[in-house]
């Protein structure tokens, strides 16, 4: 690391609450390459965590915020604007639930709205407000989202955590079953979670929990934060089983890296929510919306989810190939363009190796290895980067 960085590290680490610990200082991206602050590139397969689906600075989408923004960035939620209104009519359209959408900024906001979306539908079906969350999901750092995460390492330290949430296994009906009392309102769950460790659902287990909810009456809530915008192949993951939740959420990708959620419902739940029963001064801000058509607009022109598919397994077969070579590596797992090799080291040595290789991904968990790479993704861009892959392989584990 070089000047720059290093000044602007030396400053962050002063000035930033520690809940990061930033390694790179970015200063510009495009496509599927970022530079940092004194030079150097890297290849980003993590999309900044989800975000940059169709790739740092895509031209429409740079173009549709510029635009949007030399008209007007905000005008609050008493006037309606054309992005957002079409945007709603866009997201209805691409989930074939046929609701109605609900604006916000963030993945954990979005999440907070269904549960409340549920809850407020709950107490005026037989007056029920437990959601039943599985172990190993991820769905934010506000309280009840955190209450939603079923996982100890984030939840410790925050006691008392909002009510209303049961645990189960992912990928063990019988545990659902088990969880849900006359108190359930709704399961929530990832159809591939993400920050958990990379497990796609079984399709039985989409198939039983949709069966689960019309038997008693629950709503199947989806969070597709990380899996939606196409990463798994379909605009999302929920779509790859064949079941339909009562309401889903995105953000992440949504918006091509401006702050944005949705929350997004099939007919019966479209009115619950009524006039001043929930609000976001930014839900629905213009620029964001305008990004996020011209986001769905690249997804839909450039056939990324057909490359998601298509390049996301040619990058897994070759992943698979390292895990037959290499002891220390058990497994590759998941769906499209979100995978996790599973390893029997500490993956933050795999990522902090690989990033010496000028290759950038996460963690999933102490022992998963997390790809995010842009839906972009090219046969030249995967060979590239197998390079820089196979020499941090062989500087961890060759002889
Ligand atoms: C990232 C993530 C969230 C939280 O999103 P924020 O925008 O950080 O609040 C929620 N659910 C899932 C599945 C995620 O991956």
């Amino acid at each position: 690391m070089s000047k720059e960085s290093e000044k602007v590290l030396e400053l962050y680490g002063k000035k930033l609450m520690p809940t990061y610990a930033p390694s790179v200082v970015i200063a510009s991206g495009r496509g599927m390459k970022v530079r940092d602050a004194d030079g150097l590139t890297y290849y980003d397969f993590t999309s900044g965590i989800g975000v940059q689906n169709v790739g740092y600075s895509h031209e429409k989408v740079v173009k549709a915020i510029q635009e949007q923004a030399a008209l007007f960035t905000h005008c609050s939620n008493l006037y309606a604007n054309e992005p957002a209104t079409r945007l709603a009519e866009k997201l209805v359209g691409l989930s074939g639930l046929g609701g109605k959408a609900f604006f916000c900024n963030s993945g954990a906001e979005a999440n907070e709205a269904a549960v409340k979306l549920a809850r407020k539908w709950g107490a005026e079906n037989g007056g029920r407000y437990e959601i039943v969350t599985m172990y190993r999901g991820f769905h934010g750092r506000t309280l009840a989202t955190l209450a939603a995460t079923g996982q100890a390492w984030c939840q410790e330290g925050y006691d008392p955590l909002p009510v209303g949430f049961a645990y189960a296994e992912f990928n063990d009906l019988e545990s659902v079953k088990a969880a849900v009392n006359e108190k359930t309102v709704a399961v929530m769950l990832e159809a591939v979670q993400g920050e958990g460790g990379v497990r796609p659902a079984d399709d039985e287990f989409m198939k039983g929990v949709r069966a689960l909810c019309d038997e008693k009456n629950l709503l199947m809530i989806c969070d597709e934060v990380q899996s939606g915008m196409g990463r798994t192949g379909t605009w999302f993951a929920w779509q790859g089983y064949d079941v339909k939740p009562d309401l889903f959420t995105c953000a992440k990708a949504l918006a091509g890296g401006l702050p944005m959620g949705a929350l997004v419902s099939n007919a019966k739940l479209a009115d619950v929510f009524t006039p001043s029963s929930h609000a976001s001064t930014f839900g629905g801000n213009p620029v964001a919306a305008a990004a996020a058509l011209a986001v769905i607009d690249v997804i839909e022109s450039e056939h990324l989810l057909e490359n998601a598919v298509k390049n996301g397994t040619l990058l897994r077969e070759a992943l698979q190939g390292f895990v037959d070579k290499y002891d220390k590596l058990l497994e590759v797992r998941g769906k499209g363009m979100l995978l996790g090799l599973v390893v029997d080291c500490s993956a933050k040595e795999v990522v902090d190796a690989l990033r010496e290789q000028s290759l950038l991904a996460l963690t999933a968990g102490e022992h998963v290895v997390r790809f995010l790479p842009p839906l972009t993704l090219t046969e030249s861009d995967i060979d590239e980067a197998l390079d820089m892959i196979s020499d941090a392989f062989d500087c961890l584990f060759g002889e």
